[in-house]
């Protein structure tokens, strides 16, 4: 990009609006898994929906790609500029207002999501998402990534979290709806196209998100399963006994082995290390009663032999490290090398048959692969990794097992599933995406082009390059 143009695009802005400083540009241009490197010729960082309106209008004009970008946490190669000109949110950072009779927060798209969970949780309220990015991913991020994490089992994904949204057009025009109305019947439902669009529709500027009761009492356990299929048959005992399930996260043995290895301090909570474990957590709205609740399920399902060993926090310290073991499992991974990561999701049904197949067929691919399957499987949602039983391995590996990947996800639409689940599509998985939904990829570009006629908002991503 010539200077003229850079010129063109800063000269109204306030100089903390812009940079082209290599060095701060350094860390919006690769993602966290260290697998996309990229480059950008300029970083903006609006302070006001005013300053994204220009930008955008700006960059219309004049054929400018852009790439909004929140904490950069995206695992699917969507927020790592080719060339693009980065819009980073991270200025715009502000919780406008807590509504606690309304349940409803209004923040900038830039505020982290520990931020938001903090203002909440201020007010005597609840924002339920919650995952392991949580210190970085930024609202507009979740937002336009349509987010998952632990909580989804009760409270929904991000698209059931928003109640409205302020997102600037790529012509610069803005529409805004944070006035916090849960029923509202005028036409079209705009804001959803916006949540999950990653980027290619508009930059999102602002939130209304719906808040809730904050829980009386929480308990965590930690238990022993055989293997998945007993794991889905827990889930299915806890929620019929106590309906009130908030989390139900799936942990092998592979991954734990891996956080105690390179994690600080973490140490399996189980005796004999299982080859299974689930992590549950309760609430209620009783004080003291998670507990109880908690006892009085895994001692039933112990009778029916659904579990073989099972601890219950007896701190909130001890549930925090519990919680740890599991968010750190992503951290151990990384540590040992590269993996091949499939975020899927097949009916909650079908996820012992699946488990059962996709195992195998990955152990008989190669005698190096490990697979490290964990995550949501209280929604369906699996992380079925595949890494490399020897440490170090780099993105030969993933190269290598290609194949396997392939095979995973046909099994995946065997099942009836997503080959996403909740990280997106991104440029990791738009060949994949484009060649299962050519009908919606068609309807979404129609969408694309009507809203972003010149093709600037993240071009590469979801539906990839105009031309293709
Ligand atoms: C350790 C770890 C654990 C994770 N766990 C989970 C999990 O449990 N569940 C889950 O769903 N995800 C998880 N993720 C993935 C990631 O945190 C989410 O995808 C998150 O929503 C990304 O938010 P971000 O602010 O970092 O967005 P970025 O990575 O910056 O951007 C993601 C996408 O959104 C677009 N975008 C960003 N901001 C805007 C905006 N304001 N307007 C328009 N488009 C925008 C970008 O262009 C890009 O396409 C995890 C990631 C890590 C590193």
């Amino acid at each position: 990009m010539s200077s003229d143009l850079i010129t063109r695009l800063t000269q109204t802005l306030d100089p903390k609006a812009w940079s082209t400083d290599p060095g701060e540009l350094e860390g919006h241009i690769s993602d966290w898994r260290g697998r996309y490197k990229g480059a950008s010729p300029l970083l903006l960082k609006p302070g006001s929906t005013a300053e994204v309106s220009a930008i955008l209008a700006r960059c219309n004009e004049a054929g400018i790609a852009v790439l909004p970008q929140g904490g950069n946490t995206g695992l699917v190669g969507g927020s790592t500029p080719q060339g693009e000109v980065v819009i980073s949110l991270k200025r715009m950072n502000a919780v406008r207002a807590v509504d606690a009779d309304n349940e409803s927060l209004t923040c900038e798209a830039g505020a982290v999501l520990e931020t938001v969970q903090g203002a909440a949780a201020e007010a005597g309220k609840l924002f339920p998402l919650s995952l392991g990015a949580q210190g970085s991913a930024m609202i507009g991020g979740l937002i336009s990534t349509n987010a998952g994490g632990v909580h989804v089992l009760r409270y929904g994904m991000m698209r059931e979290l928003v109640l409205g949204l302020e997102a600037v057009l790529p012509d610069g025009r803005v529409i805004s709806d944070l006035s916090g109305l849960r029923k509202d019947n005028t036409g079209y439902d705009l804001k959803q196209l916006f949540i999950g669009a990653e980027g290619t529709l508009g930059v999102v500027t602002a939130a209304t998100l719906k808040l809730f009761a904050r829980p009386a009492s929480t308990a965590v356990a930690v238990c022993a399963v055989d293997d998945p299929a007993a794991a889905v048959a827990l889930l299915r005992h806890m929620k019929d006994t106590t309906g009130s399930v908030a989390a139900f996260e799936l942990m092998p043995k592979t991954g734990l082995d891996l956080v105690v290895a390179h994690v600080p301090g973490a140490r399996h909570p189980l005796a004999g290390d299982p080859a299974w474990s689930v992590l549950i957590e309760l609430t209620s709205a009783e004080a003291d009663r998670a507990p109880s609740l908690m006892e009085e399920a895994l001692g039933s399902a112990f009778e029916k032999a659904l579990l073989t060993d099972a601890v219950i926090a007896q701190s909130q310290a001890q549930a925090k490290e519990f919680w740890a073991l599991r968010e750190s499992i992503p951290e151990g991974e990384k540590v040992h090398g590269k993996a091949a990561k499939h975020d899927v999701s097949v009916p909650v049904s079908r996820m012992a048959a699946f488990m059962g197949e996709a195992i195998k067929l990955a152990e008989d691919a190669d005698p190096d692969i490990m697979v490290i399957a964990f995550g949501h499987v209280g929604d369906g949602n699996v992380h079925f990794n595949v890494a490399a039983k020897t440490a170090g391995a780099g993105e030969d590996f993933i190269t290598r097992i290609k194949p396997v990947t392939a095979k995973i996800y046909d099994l995946v639409d065997a099942h009836h599933g997503s080959i996403s689940a909740e990280h997106g599509v991104g440029i990791l998985k738009q060949a994949e995406f484009v060649r299962r939904k050519p009908v919606e990829a068609e309807i979404m570009g129609r969408i694309k082009a009507a809203l972003d006629p010149n093709h600037i908002m993240n071009p590469r991503v979801l539906l990839g390059p105009k031309s293709s």
